[in-house]
């Protein structure tokens, strides 16, 4: 039997908790293990808060059910899903302190063990891999299976990110056994975009800038700018995603403005910089290829600290090689 199966016969009551600005990974999952809860154990008192998130992922079944605000329930179980450490948690950690058990289901390297019980796979390509490992494949219906497929999907950049293993496109294998439709759910819920999402991507690609001779990338949106074009941090999927391909970049750095002299920072990598940990040094956290944090200072403050790290880690490797 599965940690997850154990935790799960030994409670009456649940919680599901995942991160702020939860993305396709972290709702697949919530929503994967909530759909399974109640197929596996419908007798039990289950629950999912998390932030407002995009409503391209409203075809995920739950989604209407997710509670967005806190109140005064608690659940005997605490599950975190996706998340790296407590502060992740945001305002629905008061569930995690409430309850009388916990289980942290994650794939972050970065991840600081704060789960009573925890399985972290840094190896996998998501928390949905991870999930599938926990679950019995008899109560994975149509649902769970479209909401673990998109978890995956959203993680990999369509099966195409370093994390990507052959387990992982064997799982993706039985989940459309499952029936999902995955043509419509990689283009609804990761390439489709709204005319001004479309615009806000030409907007940041027009001023972004190279730099560190051309090996780093970056390109930030004003909070003034966001406000003009109506959007907000759920409407930037994708830009970073765009940086990262231009031609001889190895890091791409995209921000957009989260208060007076705050941003939040979109990190990734080609191949030869572990943006974890530079993610990590401001307070962040993530993966070698892919991570984030919350950075102070102007635009420029931002980029000169972030730029030193990462010439850092450059020079180390041309001295290596
Ligand atoms: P993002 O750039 O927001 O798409 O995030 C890339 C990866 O880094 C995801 O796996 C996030 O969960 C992780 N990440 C982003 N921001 C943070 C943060 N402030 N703290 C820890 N991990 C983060
Ligand atoms: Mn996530
Ligand atoms: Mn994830």
């Amino acid at each position: 039997m599965t940690i997850l199966e154990q935790m799960l016969l030994n409670t009456d009551s649940a919680v599901i908790l995942g991160h702020v600005r939860p993305d396709g990974d972290c709702l697949g999952s919530a929503l994967g293990l909530y759909n399974y809860i109640r197929s596996f154990r419908p007798d039990i008192r289950t629950a999912v808060y998390l932030e407002e998130a995009s409503p391209k992922f409203a075809y995920l079944k739950g989604f209407e059910e997710i509670r967005h605000r806190t109140d005064d329930e608690s659940y005997r179980l605490c599950i975190c899903v996706d998340s790296s450490d407590r502060e992740r948690l945001g305002e629905f950690a008061v569930y995690l302190d409430r309850a009388q058990a916990s289980l942290c289901l994650d794939h972050h390297v970065t991840n600081t063990g704060y789960g009573e019980c925890s399985v972290v796979e840094a190896g996998a390509s998501s928390t949905c891999e991870v999930l599938f490992g926990q679950m019995d494949e008899k109560y994975i219906d149509k649902s769970v299976a479209e909401c673990l497929y998109t978890g995956i999907v959203h993680d990999t950049g369509v099966f195409k990110f370093s994390c990507t293993s052959p387990k992982t496109m064997e799982i993706a294998g039985r989940l459309m056994g499952k029936g999902v439709d995955f043509g419509n759910i990689i283009d609804d819920s990761f390439y489709r975009k709204t005319y001004i999402q479309n615009q806000i991507l030409g907007r940041a690609l027009l001023e972004s800038i190279t730099f560190l001779d051309g090996r780093c990338i970056f390109s930030a949106i004003r909070q003034n700018e966001m406000k003009f074009y109506g959007v907000d941090g759920k409407d930037m999927d994708g830009i970073i995603d765009q940086l990262r391909l231009t031609e001889g970049v190895e890091v791409a750095i995209f921000m957009y403005q989260t208060g007076a002299s705050e941003y939040k920072v979109s990190l990734r990598s080609q191949n030869i910089v572990d943006v974890s940990r530079v993610a990590s040094f401001f307070g962040g956290g993530g993966h070698v290829r892919a991570a984030g944090c919350t950075m102070s200072g102007s635009i420029h403050d931002v980029i000169n600290n972030l730029s030193l790290h990462i010439e850092k880690q450059l020079n180390e490797r041309e001295q290596e090689g």
